[in-house]
């Protein structure tokens, strides 16, 4: 299976600052060793679309967010439907949205259906918190995420499912996991999809790590069994160093 490095652009990089960073991932990414999926904002997309597809970039889009309605009276929300055509992949159950927009269990479960149901790929977050790891319940954490998180789809759909195992005291703090415990986690995860769903649809499933990964560590996680690919934080801003993991 390919490799898949996805760039999360967070909240940054206006029109014009999104324009010149893909213009200067396309000059850069000439030949990746991955799928390479960049998440800018909602109103960045249109544009990113057009550049990518007029420089013929070697990049896919994915979106940061989708609500689990297809359409209605949501104000500010942005649709599967409306994302349908525009990006192949949503990033679904962050820690921040998790955290800071308080998205429960049950939505993001609605929000990996509302991804399936209108065939665009989800990116399913999870990732145990500090005080979860120094417990001791890093494992229950996670594997609970995943089983309520999965709930609404059905085994056929599973193989159309990447998973980014992003522990949240690594997200943005400098602060790097050990790859040992990571490939624990990932091992973790890869066993609970088989029981789930059978070796050969988890076979299929990518699992990707996230936590400030950058030019200097990504090898690192690269080369941890099961490991398929990277969710990028703020090194995806830097196009230097996020072209350099993409052509690892
Ligand atoms: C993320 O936002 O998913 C992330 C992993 O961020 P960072 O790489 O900055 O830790």
């Amino acid at each position: 299976m390919k490799r898949i490095i996805v760039g999360n652009w967070k909240m940054n990089m206006d029109l014009k600052q999104t324009a010149t960073l893909i213009t200067r991932l396309r000059t850069q990414i000439t030949n990746p060793t991955a799928k390479v999926v960049v998440c800018p904002s909602f109103v960045s997309l249109v544009q990113a679309s057009e550049i990518i597809s007029s420089q013929k970039a070697l990049l896919e889009l994915g979106a940061q967010n989708i609500n689990d309605n297809d359409e209605g009276a949501f104000t500010g929300e942005v649709s599967g439907p409306m994302l349908k055509g525009l990006v192949g992949y949503v990033i679904v159950g962050h820690s921040e949205r998790r955290i800071v927009f308080m998205e429960s269990n049950e939505l993001i479960a609605r929000k990996v259906a509302a991804c399936i149901r209108n065939k665009l790929t989800p990116i399913l977050c999870v990732g145990e918190n500090t005080n979860e790891r120094q417990e001791g319940l890093a494992k229950r954490t996670v594997l609970d995420q995943l089983e309520q998180n999965l709930s609404e789809i059905i085994p056929s759909e599973a193989s159309k499912l990447i998973i980014a195992y992003e522990p949240v005291w690594a997200i943005g703090t400098g602060v790097n996991a050990e790859p040992y415990d990571v490939e624990e986690m990932a091992l973790a995860i890869y066993h609970y999809l088989v029981n789930k769903y059978g070796t050969e649809t988890a076979d299929k499933i990518p699992l990707l790590y996230g936590g400030s990964t950058n030019g200097d560590n990504a090898a690192s996680y690269l080369a941890i069994n099961k490991i398929g690919g990277l969710l990028v934080g703020g090194a995806s801003l830097n196009y230097k160093v996020f072209s350099s993991i993409c052509q690892l």
